[in-house]
């Protein structure tokens, strides 16, 4: 969610200078468009001319190629950037003023996959992945505008880095380590000081980022020494071992960055001896991917974002393409199979009645007729955003409570404590400061 959203609004600001319609023309060549008419010599000018003073803000760094010309990717500079929104935003000014002089302010980043279009229709050559940055003690973490942006990198200059998004990752946090920000930056003439202090991201961007290998590993989880895959026979002879699906998080024994660390640490001198089977089994067992390029062989990156400091985001996990949207579909299932009431019951049903929606863009017959629409119940998760997932939840739980029958209690029982998570997100105030626990 942060992705995309944050980078148009710092590009508002820049836009706010030009005529609407060159606007509309800039943001036509950002969402991928075609552009019939050729930019003008003049507005190509008058575009460089307000983008120069953000540009300061960034620098090409190169990372090491898989072969041939190093790769070059864009980085900021985080005292730059503050100070550059500081200076067009008194809001934000006054927030970084707000800030204790002496206390060390923790910022987290982000990454995530963004690719212009939309869902039907992705410009898969514009892919990028772009990282991004936020001062935790701003409290506004659900704000995607409170997101900044840090660094990008098209997808498919990805593929020629050695080590891939691992490497770039390393070579992001070293080019930060030698901002010296947790030594104090002065932005609009106050100095405070920061430190990079978790990564909060969905599985797919964890995994690229720590070389973690997930599911085709013995070892799927990033954090856990003894759990397995639920296709390994180990738990039914070692008590130590738990499959994945075990539920109770009180038997998990989790790795710490010094034991993780110190395993890098042994078996990088064995890479270049190893046979190919070698290094997969070993790389299975420890649940990463070894590649000596990755984060976890640089001490000044790992010990900058150790493993165990990382978060998984909830939007991805619950929302979009997660848990959420998964239940949805098979609680839908289930509301058929035992009740009857089919989907096209209820998309009839919720434009019938009158219900009110929190968001003025769902609150019309024609958006809650959207949430049913066929196209998004095929396959195994629902195809809308993280909102619609987010709304879809409770107005379920609506037409399972009323259509309830011994036969769909289970299905029932067990989608109502998944609304409960969702509602414990909210109530424990995550967006306060999720890292002080
Ligand atoms: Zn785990």
């Amino acid at each position: 969610m942060p992705a995309g959203q944050a980078n148009v609004n710092l590009a508002d600001i820049h836009l706010s200078l030009f005529a609407q319609h060159s606007t509309n023309k800039v943001k036509r060549a950002l969402r991928g468009d075609n552009i019939e008419a050729p930019v003008s010599r003049a507005q190509k000018r008058k575009f460089a001319n307000v983008m120069r003073a953000p540009r300061a803000c960034f620098e090409g760094i190169s990372v090491k190629a898989t072969s041939g010309q190093p790769v070059t990717f864009y980085a900021g500079n985080i005292g730059k950037i503050l100070e550059y929104t500081a200076s067009h935003i008194p809001t934000f000014r006054n927030k970084i003023y707000s800030l204790e002089k002496e206390e060390t302010h923790k910022i987290i980043l982000t990454m995530d996959e963004s690719t212009s279009g939309n869902v039907l229709q992705v410009g898969s050559t514009l892919k990028m992945a772009l990282w991004y940055f936020y001062i935790s003690n701003f409290n506004e973490m659900h704000r995607p505008s409170a997101w900044l942006p840090l660094a990008a990198i098209p997808s498919k200059d990805l593929q020629f880095v050695a080590g891939g998004m691992s490497a770039v990752a390393a070579a992001l946090l070293r080019f930060i380590a030698q901002q010296s920000i947790e030594e104090g930056i002065w932005i609009q003439q106050v100095c405070r000081k920061f430190r990079i202090w978790s990564l909060v991201a969905d599985y797919d961007a964890l995994r690229m980022v720590y070389n973690s290998k997930g599911a085709a590993a013995s070892k799927p989880c990033m954090q856990c020494k003894n759990i397995c895959g639920n296709w390994m026979s180990l738990p039914e002879t070692d008590p130590y071992f738990h499959s994945i699906d075990c539920a109770d998080f009180r038997n998990f024994d989790m790795i710490s960055n010094a034991e993780l660390h110190h395993a890098f640490d042994t078996l990088k001198p064995n890479l270049a001896t190893w046979r190919k089977k070698q290094r997969e089994n070993t790389e299975k067992g420890l649940g990463y991917n070894l590649d000596p390029h990755g984060l976890l062989h640089c001490p000044i990156a790992r010990n900058m974002l150790p493993v165990r400091q990382v978060l998984y985001d909830t939007c991805h996990n619950y929302f979009a393409n997660g848990i959420g949207s998964q239940e949805i579909i098979l609680f839908q299932e289930a509301l058929t199979k035992h009740t009857a009431v089919t989907r096209e019951a209820i998309q009839k049903s919720v434009c019938e009645v009158n219900w009110k929606c929190s968001l003025d863009k769902l609150n019309s017959q024609a958006a809650r007729k959207k949430l049913f629409q066929a196209a998004y119940f095929t396959g195994t998760v629902h195809k809308g955003s993280a909102t619609h997932c987010w709304y879809l939840l409770p107005l379920l739980c609506f037409y399972g409570e009323q259509f309830l029958c011994p036969a769909l209690q289970m299905a029932f029982d067990s989608f109502i404590v998944l609304q409960n998570v969702t509602m414990r997100q909210c109530t424990d105030n995550f967006s306060k400061d999720p890292m002080n626990t």
